[in-house]
């Protein structure tokens, strides 16, 4: 499948019904998921591996990673009502995908999902709860020796330091993540968020 047609299938997905803000649910925008999706593949880290989502919200990167090759696909999420969203679109887009409903805060959970070979997430960048992307990137780790994930521009030096002694950064591209108003407390109709993609290798466990 090509980038442009990923993205095209990936814009058509469903939304989150009802966003929560407390989650950090919005939906990574259909270019911003593609890119990454294409990236990844290109680095081999799609085609014929064993993909987890985690905090797959609506599916857009669990759905593109299956439209893209991937021998098998897991994601993980907690909010119950966002998997329901995440299956129809799967089922739509003729993706196959595991769905399991879990907090990644809870250290069953990389037992729960089996070893993979690559991790994609967009956590919660910690608005609303200081530090909220840490338990992503530690599920992360202990699941897959690759992980791809979207954070806040400037979280590099962070993730690093976070992630020293067991991960290596090794790939960053800069993005940009355009959110629409959709809580109270959002005073534009659009916020372009710089966002940074960075890909990490696991060095020892
Ligand atoms: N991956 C999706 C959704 C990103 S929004 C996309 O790219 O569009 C972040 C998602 O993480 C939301 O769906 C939210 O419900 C989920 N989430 C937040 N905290 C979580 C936790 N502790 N465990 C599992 N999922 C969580």
């Amino acid at each position: 499948m090509k980038l442009k047609q990923l993205e095209m299938t990936l814009q058509k997905l469903a939304g989150f019904p009802e966003p929560r803000a407390a989650l950090e649910q919005y939906q990574t925008p259909a270019p911003l998921a593609a890119r990454l999706l294409y990236d990844a593949l290109m680095q081999g880290d799609i085609g014929g591996k064993v993909v987890c989502d985690l905090g797959s919200g609506t599916g857009v990167l669990a759905i593109g990673a299956s439209l893209l090759g991937a021998a098998a696909v897991k994601a993980v999420e907690i909010d119950a009502g966002a998997v329901a969203v995440a299956q129809e679109n799967s089922a739509k887009a003729g993706a196959a995908v595991e769905f399991i409903i879990a907090d990644v805060r809870d250290r069953d959970v990389p037992g729960r999902v089996g070893p993979c070979d690559t991790v994609l997430m967009n956590p919660p960048f910690g608005a609303q709860e200081a530090h909220a992307d840490r338990p992503f990137i530690d599920c992360a780790l202990a699941i897959a020796p690759v992980t791809w994930g979207i954070f806040n521009a400037g979280s590099l030096p962070f993730v690093t330091a976070y992630t020293e002694g067991r991960a290596r950064i090794a790939g960053t591209t800069g993005g940009s993540f355009p959110i629409r108003r959709t809580f109270a407390f959002h005073t534009k109709d659009v916020l372009e968020i710089g966002v940074e993609i960075l890909r990490l290798e696991r060095t020892a466990r």
